[in-house]
């Protein structure tokens, strides 16, 4: 114990505090978590946009940055970007770089956790590979922990909003499709990381539709905010991506709310499954098209407990995201902190 609280006072994780409470015995001493002991660095890197955080070790954000940033552009464009902006909110924090004890970063497509490599992204060229945390800890000198953007959304609701339910499904519905799974308060990332990965579930009847992937019939191909502004675009309207599709849902246009729903009701229909599957507590619906208010999550909730057993549907939440936006800079810095504060990382940096 008293081995523990010596590398935790080393690391100054914790500080001796004030308020001692008289115990009859020995006089104790107490300690408190020293929030702003360290420096967390958040990246979500979306496929159009990207949102950078700087937070204390309690997941409180200090200073954060949000622009408008194409992943295509490739690994080292965005990484420099990243990186120069990682200087400014420091600066603008008033913390030196010494401060910084990791780095987190989400990618919008399949991550290898272990290596914080992303593995054949169908939309992310140059990346295939790239060694992420290689290239910022070269240039920070701190640990760089990478996941899937979903899976950060999924740690950081869980965490900032959810932190009691045991069993919680995150679905994200952006430009594309996935969900993260919280299991046992625990995020489930699967064998090789790939756990979650709904936007290509096949849909039968929808056979004929092309996805980004490769394959046809995807989920994402034709609930996806790319799919649904392509959809629009083909009726004349002037619409680029997902946000745009929002937009149009907010100022009453009667076919984007009808596709937004529509889409709902084949996210629903692929939850379903998954709810009679995994049987979680709580599903919530991220990403941009939750923005278009209640259209997206009736289509999910029609179908979800239309179809799933009664049994897995008898206490079932489904609700938007509370964290918006913010909820993949948050389980960013959570997955940081998690891994900073873990025993087995203290015990480390104890013996070294
Ligand atoms: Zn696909």
């Amino acid at each position: 114990m008293s081995q523990r609280i010596d590398a935790l006072l080393h690391q100054r994780l914790i500080l001796p505090s004030e308020d001692t409470t008289p115990s009859g015995g020995r006089p104790a001493t107490a300690f408190s978590f020293h929030r702003e002991a360290r420096i967390v660095l958040a990246a979500d890197l979306g496929v159009t946009h990207a949102r950078i955080a700087a937070s204390d070790l309690g997941g409180a954000v200090l200073a954060e940055r949000a622009a408008d940033l194409r992943i295509d552009r490739g690994p080292v464009p965005t990484l420099s970007w990243v990186l120069d902006t990682f200087r400014e909110l420091l600066a603008e924090c008033g913390r030196p770089l010494s401060d910084v004890c990791g780095v987190g970063v989400g990618l919008p497509g399949p991550v290898d956790h272990a290596s914080g490599t992303a593995v054949s992204p169908p939309i992310m060229p140059g990346w295939d590979g790239f060694p992420v945390p290689g290239w910022l800890g070269e240039r920070l000198g701190v640990p760089v922990l990478v996941d899937n953007d979903v899976n950060i959304m999924t740690l950081g609701e869980h965490w900032a909003v959810h932190p009691e339910v045991e069993h919680l499904i995150f679905v994200k519905v952006g430009t594309g499709i996935g969900c993260g799974i919280i299991a046992g308060r625990r995020l489930h990332r699967g064998a090789r990381g790939a756990a979650g990965d709904i936007g290509h579930i096949r849909i039968p009847t929808i056979d004929q539709v092309q996805c980004r992937c490769g394959y046809v019939g995807c989920l994402e191909a034709v609930a996806g905010g790319a799919a649904l502004a392509a959809r629009l675009r083909d009726a004349g309207l002037d619409v680029a991506d997902g946000r745009d599709v929002v937009r149009l849902t907010k100022e009453g246009n009667s076919l984007a709310i009808r596709l937004v729903r529509q889409g709902g009701r084949e996210v629903g229909s692929a939850l379903a499954s998954i709810v009679n599957f995994f049987n979680p507590t709580l599903i919530v619906i991220g990403g941009d098209l939750v923005e278009a208010g209640d259209h997206l999550l009736a289509g999910v909730r029609e179908m979800v407990y239309g179809r799933s057993l009664p049994l897995a549907t008898q206490s079932l939440g489904i609700r938007a995201s509370e964290l918006g936006d913010r909820a993949g800079v948050t389980g960013a810095a959570v997955m940081v902190i998690e891994r900073i504060l873990d025993p087995e990382t203290v015990d480390r940096s104890f013996t070294t």
